[in-house]
């Protein structure tokens, strides 16, 4: 067992808590300090935590493990809705039929020719006007039911719509996150057409260990944070922005040339070079902060794994001659691919 999975344990089994998966993820995220809230509010729990303070906490960090239970509660509320509306629906047929029978009675008695005086043809009109009101309250009582129901749903669905955005989100930066981004890449490459005219740019901010270990992670973070901004702030709303790494960011284009797409990678770059990252209070020069970028345009690819790929040696492309620069795909020497297959983004850990 490596060192991390030893204090991990000992932490967990200090604290009484569970040797179950996802509380081990909690301690992992905790102990390797790769985040920092949560180990505080794991620290502030101490030994008094329960399985369900720790079950909150895994909701609110990794809402991706967590999904199925609240679709699945989802499912069950919608489900039981539905079978009220549907209770609803045969009790309004009954009252129907109940309503159906009253008026075949009646009719009989009207064609009864025996029956044919005026005191029981107002008796006929009394007994019918008293089945119509009460149909109608009933009618009225089932619109009102319905009316709640799909209150309910609704609320139901801008919840579940609510979990989607959470699980396809960032929390640090609010970008979308990997798992959006890959899904909408499949989407842009389900289609043919849409995908030829589509450009991939990756941007990878440039020597970020050392600043980390030269400023500290919660300044490593603010800056990941302020230059996702920059990416949301330069590019219009049509870009597809994502933060698909720790420091690595993806951009992804429809409907754009090679030209234009370059062209949004350098107003992306020289906009990062320019901003200042200095610290108010301290005056302290966290800067200059750079990024290196790659170019590819979804007409090279056939898939979108190749598209990664390639998008990635033009940015590997960038940092090897030098940083803070774009290159694009279609300008690196044809037979130069093979060199760069220890970089990869998306290389295999
Ligand atoms: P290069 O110019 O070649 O990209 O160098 P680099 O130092 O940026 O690249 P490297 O891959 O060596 O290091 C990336 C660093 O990013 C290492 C890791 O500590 C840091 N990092 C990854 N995720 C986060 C995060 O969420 N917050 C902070 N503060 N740092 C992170
Ligand atoms: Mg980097
Ligand atoms: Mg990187």
């Amino acid at each position: 067992m490596t060192d991390t999975a030893k204090r991990i344990v000992m932490m967990m089994s200090e604290q009484g808590v569970a040797g179950l998966p996802r509380n081990y993820e909690l301690f992992y995220e905790a102990v390797t300090g790769t985040n920092q809230e949560l180990s505080k509010e794991l620290n502030r729990l101490g030994s008094s935590a329960t399985q369900e303070d720790l079950d909150k906490l895994g909701r609110r960090y990794f809402a991706h493990h967590h999904g199925e239970g609240v679709f699945e509660e989802a499912q069950s509320r919608i489900t039981s809705q539905i079978k009220s509306v549907l209770t609803l629906l045969r009790d309004e047929q009954t009252s129907l039929q109940r309503y159906g029978k009253v008026l075949g009675d009646t009719s009989e008695k009207i064609t009864d020719p025996d029956h044919s005086d005026g005191r029981l043809l107002n008796q006929i009109v009394r007994i019918l006007s008293d089945a119509t009101d009460t149909t109608i309250d009933h009618g009225k009582k089932v619109v009102n039911s319905m009316n709640e129901k799909s209150v309910e749903i609704k609320k139901i669905n801008s919840e579940l719509e609510r979990y989607k955005k959470l699980a396809n989100t960032d929390p640090l930066t609010k970008l979308a996150n990997r798992r959006a981004f890959d899904s909408h890449i499949a989407e842009v490459h389900g289609d043919k057409k849409c995908a030829m005219y589509s450009g991939l740019i990756f941007a990878d901010i440039d020597h970020f260990k050392r600043i980390n270990d030269t400023f500290g992670h919660i300044i490593g973070d603010k800056i990941l944070s302020y230059v996702a901004g920059i990416l949301r702030n330069t590019l219009g709303e049509e870009a597809f922005i994502a933060r698909i790494g720790g420091e690595e960011f993806a951009i992804a284009q429809k409907d754009t040339t090679e030209q234009e797409a370059c062209e949004a990678a350098e107003r992306v770059r020289a906009a990062v070079e320019e901003k200042k990252f200095i610290n108010n209070k301290t005056g302290i020069d966290y800067g200059p902060v750079t990024i290196s970028l790659g170019v590819c345009m979804g007409s090279e690819a056939t898939d979108s794994t190749e598209l990664y790929r390639k998008t990635d040696q033009a940015l590997y492309a960038s940092k090897n001659s030098g940083r803070n620069r774009v290159t694009r795909f279609s300008e690196i020497p044809a037979g130069n691919g093979k060199a760069f297959k220890d970089w990869l983004l998306y290389r295999k850990k």
